[in-house]
């Protein structure tokens, strides 16, 4: 078994990884740039270190990071969601240092984190993959030719893209001509890469996508599938396991289909095939060779504590269990609770919380790094808090997460719980009716009236009188 482990990574998922170590004896060690000096993960962790002034560098530097594992005697690196988990230099560089890299081997990332490579590979497989480009487009006019041929609307996607970043859809020629170049730009910048790629826009799709675990053995399971059509601008905001929306003929099938993926490419660790759904057609779109956000759900609903069997794997032990052992009870949503505002095109808010009071009782769960008198650094995401909550049937589970997000108290920010209780109140939310363009097609849900906490009213007071004072 592992004995010391490195967490490269921030927030709620540096936390969440330094629980399961502690659960398993296993000591962890943080590391944090300045703006995170008073963060969770870094008072929790066994050990923590500092990489410097600059907010994002340290924690996007493979080498200062895979020597710090080797000088504080780490033998594996766990690297989160986001950062560098998906960088195939960081997890080759741990392979010749001789440190475990928690997850795949670095050429399953690398071919997987191709979006271009990946869908080849599952073609191999037999894998159904989105009708589209062969490879990545050559310029403009490879672009506009393809289009025709496969019928607009179409989507430029950035083959390295993440995050919901780098899509596009365009629904004619004139818009492709205008898209075209912008994904090529933002692919730039964000991912470093001007790779861009075309599929056929699938038009209302659901979102469906299984959860994998496969160890160094050859076992490769599914955890079954979760539903993630509820998004803002192709990022996921409320998730939903099972997904109320599937057939036990088509659950099956898609679970299949994800370890059919899992082992045509030797994966090993956890990790995660998104597919798009409509009518009975499934596509494969893109795999996450990482611990996802939304893994919660799915351990709400089959009690498997997905990052202890991802330090289990790393060690080398096969999975304690075989498919037939896995099975699910009930429903779980997970609400990301980010620090913006939706009224104000979900702009990011960020600044200090006053006051944090979490949610409880029966079927709740709260990951986060957040707590009253935290500052929200404007660095980093803008992800705060993950409230899941589980019960027995659909209906159930609905009122269940009303209730919670009623119960949590998050003031000094603006944050998009509010706006997740206009969501659950939808009739096609409850009539679990819902597709990737739910969020877009309801702009009306928007227009609620921002509840404010008594003592929140009276700070403003407080602070306006102050004001005119000239305290
Ligand atoms: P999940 O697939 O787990 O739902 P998201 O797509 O929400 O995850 O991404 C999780 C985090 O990782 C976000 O902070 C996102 O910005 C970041 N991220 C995901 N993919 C990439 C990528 N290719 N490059 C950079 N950041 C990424
Ligand atoms: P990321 O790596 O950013 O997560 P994905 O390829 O997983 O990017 O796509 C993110 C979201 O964008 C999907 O969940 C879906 O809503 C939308 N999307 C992506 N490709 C298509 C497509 N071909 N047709 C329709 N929607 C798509
Ligand atoms: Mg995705």
């Amino acid at each position: 078994m592992l004995k010391k482990v490195l967490i490269a990574n921030r927030g709620e998922i540096a936390v969440r990884i330094v629980r399961a170590c502690a659960e398993m004896n296993i000591r962890s060690v943080a590391i944090y740039t300045e703006p995170d000096r008073y963060a969770l993960h870094v008072k929790r962790a066994d050990e923590a270190y500092s990489l410097g002034e600059e907010p994002l560098a340290g924690y996007l530097d493979p080498l200062r990071i895979v020597n710090l594992a080797l000088e504080t005697g780490c033998d594996a690196i766990h690297p989160g969601y986001g950062f560098l988990s998906e960088n195939a230099n960081f997890a080759k560089l741990c392979e010749e240092k001789g440190i475990t890299f928690i997850g795949p081997k670095s050429s399953v990332i690398h071919k997987m984190g191709d979006k271009t490579q990946a869908r080849d590979s599952m073609r191999a497989a037999g894998v159904p993959v989105t009708p589209g480009s062969d490879g990545n487009l050559k310029d403009l006019n490879e672009a506009l030719e393809l289009a025709e041929k496969i019928g607009y609307p179409v989507m430029v996607k950035a083959t390295s893209g993440g995050g919901g970043r780098g899509i596009r859809r365009c629904d004619s020629a004139e818009e492709l001509k205008v898209q075209y170049p912008r994904v090529i730009s933002e692919a730039t910048k964000a991912f470093g890469s001007a790779e861009v790629f075309m599929e056929k826009c699938i038009v209302d799709p659901l979102h469906i996508e299984v959860q994998i675990l496969a160890d160094s053995h050859g076992n490769v399971v599914h955890l079954y599938e979760r539903d993630c059509s509820i998004q803002r601008r192709n990022q996921k905001l409320i998730e939903i396991a099972p997904s109320p929306q599937l057939t036990p003929e088509q659950r099956q099938y898609i679970g299949g289909l994800g370890v059919k993926a899992a082992q045509a490419v030797g994966y090993e660790n956890a990790g995660t095939v998104e597919f798009l759904i409509s009518g009975n057609e499934v596509y494969f779109m893109e795999m996450n060779t990482r611990v996802q956000v939304e893994h919660t759900i799915t351990e709400q609903i089959t009690g498997v504590d997905i990052v202890r069997e991802q330090l289990q794997i790393a060690s080398g032990m096969p999975l304690s269990f075989a498919q037939k052992d896995i099975h699910y009870r009930g429903f779980a949503l997970q609400f990301r609770i980010n620090a913006e505002d939706p009224k104000n095109d979900f702009l990011p808010s960020f600044g200090r919380i006053s006051h944090y009071y979490a949610p409880g009782g029966p079927g709740v769960r709260v990951d986060t790094a957040i707590y009253t008198g935290y500052e929200i650094p404007p660095y980093f995401d803008s992800m705060c808090l993950k409230l899941v909550v589980w019960a027995l049937n659909w209906d159930h589970v609905i009122e269940r997460g009303q209730r919670a997000l009623d119960d949590m108290r998050l003031h000094g920010i603006k944050t998009t719980a509010q706006y997740y209780q206009q969501i659950l109140k939808h009739p096609d939310f409850q009539g679990a009716n819902f597709n990737t363009s739910f969020v877009p097609s309801h702009p009306e849900l928007l227009n609620y009236s921002v509840k404010r906490h008594p003592s929140e009213v009276a700070l403003a007071i407080a602070s306006a009188i102050a004001a005119h004072a000239g305290w």
